[in-house]
């Protein structure tokens, strides 16, 4: 009943910092060494369990980083211009510690966070139309969206509409590695069926093996990178950084204009 009240009462953006705060508090319970967020910096005994079939030592419970989070941001560091300034990136489904750390470093008007839902991003774009210019951007940042979209193919030719040449589109995606092809169901249609059948309520296809094939446009070259493993055992171990079917990085390098 309080929980109803809640979402009732006080709008998406504040509920979301209610949560933040909620669980900030837990993480006094979880004091430790045994892992530590590299989107945060802060260490705990262990992360919380997080996702529908609930996975253990996921989610930090100071910036919400998951292990793809984790993932990214290191391959962020090690491997990108992201957090150069004068590099221009168009994130979508911003993760917040990401953001935040991109934010940091980009000049004003460099960097764009978009999301369909305004209390997630800073500008609403729906990734089928996005209202910005060809050939605009060296990065897009595109992470467990496309699963999400119906119309995915149209939102792949958005994202690389955008990209200037040399430009990166950096995407991750829900795969089940063991089915070589993506499960798209259009009977599926209700949250409990998307639940039963992709793992999430809110996703509309679960990604196979064939997604590098999804995403291939001519003058498109990519890579799949899976980062986590080029990281050392150690590593592995204090970020939790997952077991492979959230965190692959698809690198899409646009290599003709
Ligand atoms: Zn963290």
């Amino acid at each position: 009943m309080i929980r109803q009240l809640i979402r009732t009462l006080l709008p998406e953006r504040q509920r979301i910092a209610l949560l933040m705060m909620k669980l900030r508090l837990r993480s006094l319970t979880l004091r430790g060494k045994g892992v530590t967020c590299n989107c945060c910096g802060r260490s705990f005994r262990k992360f919380l369990p997080y996702g529908n079939i609930p996975r253990a030592n996921a989610l930090c419970p100071w910036c919400h980083s998951l292990e793809r989070t984790r993932v990214l941001m290191i391959f962020l560091e090690r491997e990108t211009r992201v957090f150069e300034p004068g590099t221009r990136i168009l994130h979508f489904a911003p993760e917040a510690p990401i953001l935040r750390r991109i934010k940091r470093s980009a000049r004003p008007g460099d960097y764009v966070a978009a999301d369909l839902n305004p209390a997630l991003g800073e500008a609403v774009i729906d990734m089928t139309r996005i209202p910005l210019p060809d050939a605009s951007f060296d990065y897009l940042l595109c992470s467990h969206v496309l699963g999400h979209i119906p119309h995915e193919a149209r939102a792949i030719d958005e994202m690389y509409r955008v990209l200037k040449t040399g430009g990166q589109a950096l995407v991750m995606t829900d795969m089940d590695l063991n089915n070589p092809q993506t499960l798209e169901d259009q009977s599926v249609t209700t949250p409990a069926e998307r639940l039963a059948r992709y793992g999430e309520r809110d996703l509309v296809r679960l990604h196979g093996r064939d997604f590098a094939t999804r995403l291939s446009r001519p003058g498109i070259t990519i890579e799949e990178i899976d980062y986590a493993r080029q990281l050392t055992p150690e590593e592995r171990q204090i970020m939790s950084t997952g077991n492979g079917e959230r965190e692959l990085i698809f690198r899409c390098t646009r290599i003709q204009p």
